[in-house]
């Protein structure tokens, strides 16, 4: 929602939203200081739930580097440092989105390190799956979980940005998988829906983009409104659009919001 407009969140509390996560993401230039990620964590923990609230919509908060802003020697370590007086403020329920954009070295110190923060924290995760080379930034994920024996804590863990090519491997890891819907590049409604006809509806939560290019924060009731067209049961709609997502992020404390 930082780059969205009050028009936005009006239309998405006609839509029927009641409550959204918000991750941390990519600025859409590259910072320079480590004060701006502290005003950019700080406007989405204290400004952002204020102006949810204001259209009825309650507001949470995922806190990262971003993959896409975590190559940068050495700023993208001192912020991880700064990011330490975030992660236990009210509103802050995972770190995320965290993982591989472009897939190198760089991108997995970060990664690792804030995998370790979630660990050490008891953290929800919430990773990034590259938009371009899905399967192998999926490949080196579970490597890395594996590696930090983090395979039997997937409960814990959300892997968003599935396609066709990496939800089976998503769901046999045993992570919660997230589909990020746009309105026509990438994964379009109905796309998303031919994937929870094939593969299920356990553990798929449906996300909406909203971010810096062409996006839609209506995505998840544009979602459920086609389902419904196509024939599927209210449950299993709520479960795909709603409860998927409360179940995951209700395991953090700090999530207030109840049916
Ligand atoms: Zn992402």
């Amino acid at each position: 929602m930082y780059s969205r407009t009050t028009d936005d969140y009006q239309s998405m509390s006609k839509a029927g939203i009641e409550v959204i996560v918000q991750p941390s993401f990519w600025l859409g230039s590259p910072r320079t200081t480590v004060g701006t990620f502290e005003d950019y964590w700080e406007h989405m923990i204290s400004f952002e739930t204020q102006r949810s609230k204001e259209f009825g919509i309650d507001h949470y908060v995922c806190i990262s580097v971003n993959p896409k802003e975590s190559t940068a020697r050495p700023l993208a370590l001192n912020a991880l440092k700064a990011m330490s007086e975030y992660i236990d403020r009210d509103r802050v329920v995972a770190i995320g989105e965290i993982g591989y954009n472009l897939i190198n070295d760089l991108e997995d110190e970060l990664f690792q390190m804030q995998l370790d923060i979630a660990t050490d924290k008891k953290m929800l995760t919430m990773i990034h799956l590259p938009h371009v080379n899905k399967k192998e930034g999926l490949k080196r994920t579970e490597s890395v979980l594996k590696n930090k024996s983090l395979l039997d804590m997937t409960n814990k863990i959300l892997i968003d940005h599935n396609t066709e090519e990496t939800i089976e491997k998503t769901l046999e890891i045993g992570c919660w998988a997230g589909l990020t819907v746009y309105p026509v590049t990438k994964l379009s409604p109905s796309r998303a829906i031919d994937i929870i006809e094939k593969n299920g509806l356990e553990k798929i939560m449906i996300n909406s983009s909203a971010d810096w290019g062409v996006s839609d924060p209506l995505s998840v009731p544009k979602v459920a409104e086609e389902m419904k067209k196509r024939g599927f049961r209210t449950s299993d709609i709520e479960k795909v659009t709603f409860y998927n997502a409360f179940e995951f992020y209700k395991q953090s404390t700090k999530f207030l919001w109840r049916p």
